[in-house]
């Protein structure tokens, strides 16, 4: 029977023993990763908890297949059952081609308002890295879902909407602008700034990180990207009070040295932050940023580590939230049992943690390290270690079990 994860009015997740999950297969290597991702899971789950908890996974359509069976890509049914669920996890979708037609990740994460995009980086050995110490990447993006110049409010040059609103600007707001020019609008709003940099200092405090950092151009774009900042800063204090501190009482009071159950809250400009990660990774901790910025720097950071393949990712919200694979369907390899699930078992253990199951999730991580550490891995991963060898995405599904 489905027993639904509930929610309380004080925003609290219940989670019985047995809770439904909707699960989206995927297209491509969907079909590949999900069924083994999925039995990781479960046995992690009955590794840490027997009997006592159990995941009754609901299958729900979405994608090609669901298109092809029922003429609709992400069937209003789908949406339905995961509100009601409130968890999904999912393998990658295809984006339909075609004008007018959204990709299904960005409907997904609109239609169930899942505002904070969550990237946590770590390194596993010996994933090929092309940095000199990867090991020190443990990072945490928190990127805005919603805004930004991502909000999709666009118009195309020389349309009538576009004139109609370079006039406006022209006349109104004394715009210098080229005629010829293409326009876009760059909204972005306390309420969903508040709500994303709370949810990445409540992650900060539950798991014990160091530091908060808030990055922006907000040397540049003074009102969106600075009042980014500027809310940012006032979410932190008004929501955890004097568990936050800022630097300059961290070195003012505490010689430098984060206090016990407290974490620091900064701001840095973006384009330093790419140095940075590159130069001092071991300095950042959780990174909380506007949609563009976070688009940027969770790839270039999940290259840092070792490539999309490898990385987790999860989209949340306060009623709903969904975790995915976050590279694509690869239609190259579709099918061939040959694709790494790392990406899709990684967010299956955020997805366990989420659920406060922490225990599962840190079993799925730890099988998944000494999994790759054996250097049996799927090709993507061979090619490029000396001596690893190349096994299939089932084979090597297997070797992480024999790890939990
Ligand atoms: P892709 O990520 O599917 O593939 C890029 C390259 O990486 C390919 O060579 C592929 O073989 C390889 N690759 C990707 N994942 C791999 C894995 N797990 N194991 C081994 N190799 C892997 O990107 P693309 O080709 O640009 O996109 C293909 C389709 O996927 C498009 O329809 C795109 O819209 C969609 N897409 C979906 C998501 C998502 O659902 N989150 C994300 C990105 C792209």
């Amino acid at each position: 029977m489905q027993q639904p994860i509930s929610i309380t009015s004080n925003g609290t997740w219940q989670v019985p023993d047995y809770p439904s999950v909707a699960c989206i297969k995927g297209d491509g290597i969907g079909s590949d990763i999900w069924p083994n991702a999925r039995i990781v899971l479960d046995a992690a789950v009955n590794a840490v908890f027997g009997e006592e908890k159990k995941i009754d996974w609901v299958p729900v359509p979405a994608g090609a297949a669901s298109f092809k069976e029922t003429g609709h890509w992400l069937p209003d049914q789908t949406l339905e059952t995961i509100r009601n669920l409130k968890v999904a996890i999912k393998g990658p979708l295809a984006t339909p081609v075609g004008k007018g037609i959204r990709s299904l990740n960005v409907r997904l994460r609109k239609e169930l308002d899942l505002y904070a995009c969550i990237r946590p980086v770590k390194y596993y050995p010996p994933v090929p890295s092309p940095v000199k110490h990867p090991e020190k990447v443990d990072m945490v993006v928190f990127r805005e879902n919603t805004e930004d110049v991502y909000a999709g409010m666009e118009w195309e040059a020389g349309t009538p909407e576009c004139r109609q609103l370079m006039h406006m600007l022209k006349t109104r707001l004394n715009c210098n602008l080229p005629e010829s020019s293409a326009l876009g609008l760059k909204p972005m709003s306390p309420e969903n700034t508040r709500r994303l940099v709370k949810k990445a200092c409540e992650y900060a405090l539950e798991n014990n990180r160091k530091s908060v950092t808030l990055m922006h151009k907000g040397n540049i774009m003074k009102f969106t990207e600075g009042g980014f900042r500027k809310w940012g800063y006032e979410a932190a204090f008004d929501c955890f009070g004097d568990r936050m501190i800022t630097e300059d009482v961290l070195y003012a009071r505490y010689e430098g040295v984060v206090p016990d159950g407290h974490v620091v809250v900064r701001d840095r400009i973006a384009d330093m932050v790419f140095a940075d990660v590159l130069l001092k990774p071991d300095q950042y901790d959780i990174i909380a940023c506007p949609n563009l910025n976070g688009d940027y720097i969770s790839d270039a950071l999940a290259a840092q580590v070792g490539g999309l393949g490898m990385a987790p990712g999860a989209n949340i919200g306060d009623a709903c939230a969904v975790f995915e694979a976050t590279h694509g369907t690869a239609p190259d390899i579709a099918g061939k049992d040959a694709a790494n699930p790392c990406s899709l078992m990684l967010s299956g253990a955020m997805m366990l943690d989420h659920l406060g199951w922490h225990a599962a999730g840190d079993a799925v991580r730890r099988a998944v390290g000494r999994a790759l550490a054996g250097g049996q891995v799927t090709s993507d991963l061979a090619d490029q270690i000396p001596g690893a060898k190349a096994v299939s995405c089932s084979g090597f599904s297997r070797i992480v079990m024999e790890n939990l």
